[in-house]
């Protein structure tokens, strides 16, 4: 069974509680009422509600949608709400996949259930409810837009290094330190890439800045070294890297 799959069932089972909790929402919000407490109570003979006539779906059944108290009709509502809910879950998992995408989705579910039912019941969207959805909203869309320019440069980092090892090259060393400041500011330490632009670094830096060329080459040798299994194009490249720091450390001292 794939991941997805496995999550398929879960992500119902939640939907069907949140939507138990939604019923509670869409009763009490409009009515400026907690939302935490009281629990739940029969609306005729005010008996609370325990636990176990409270699970989702289950205890509609059981209890044949009747109190088990005073035997006042249970509403068709709260389980319909519940299994509304259970669907738009599973149907927000099998769109957004398990993905960080799938939260935002879940949220503005929950929110348009419950806008829905108060809707329907009262013509009103509640402030409480509204708002906050604008925040998520705003910060979930940030984090596509974000995640989609990732996408589009997958290694905008690596790309800024090499750019800043052409402008080296071609001899407009300024230009190049630019770079590789902006490229500093892309790379997380301790990564292949900022091993990369430790490397360019002191190609660049060389001539003009031995002593910042010396650390950075130090520090990419001293990582090609800690490496447990190099391959053979890292091997070459440490032997090649040792002779670049033997002459810039004479060229120090
Ligand atoms: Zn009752």
């Amino acid at each position: 069974m794939t991941p997805l799959a496995a999550a398929g069932p879960v992500l119902f089972l939640m939907g069907l509680c949140v939507g138990s909790f939604l019923n509670v929402v869409i009763a009490r919000v409009p009515e400026g009422r907690s939302i935490v407490s009281p629990g739940s109570a029969c609306p005729r003979c005010a008996t609370p509600i325990a636990w176990y006539d409270n699970i989702p779906l289950l205890s509609f059944a059981f209890l044949r949608a009747r109190c088990r108290k005073c035997g006042e009709p249970i509403s068709w509502r709260y389980p319909v709400v519940e299994l509304i809910t259970g669907f738009l879950f599973v149907w927000a998992l099998a769109d957004r996949g398990l993905t960080l995408d799938l939260i935002p989705a879940l949220l503005l579910v929950t929110g348009l259930v419950a806008i829905t039912g108060i809707d329907l019941d009262h013509q009103l969207i509640p402030d409480a409810i509204s708002l906050p959805g604008i925040a998520v909203g705003i910060v979930a869309s940030a984090v596509t837009v974000y995640e989609e320019s990732l996408r589009l440069f997958p290694d905008q980092a690596h790309a800024t290094i090499l750019f800043a090892r052409a402008l080296g090259r071609v001899g407009r060393t300024e230009d190049a330190e630019v770079t590789l400041a902006r490229a500093h500011s892309l790379i997380r330490p301790g990564t292949g890439e900022a091993a990369l632009l430790d490397r360019v670094t002191a190609e660049v830096m060389g001539p003009r800045a031995p002593t910042q060329a010396r650390a950075a080459l130090e520090r990419y040798v001293a990582r090609l070294r800690a490496l447990p299994e190099p391959t053979r194009a890292e091997k070459a490249d440490l032997i090649d890297a040792e002779r670049q720091l033997a002459v810039l450390v004479g060229g120090v001292r």
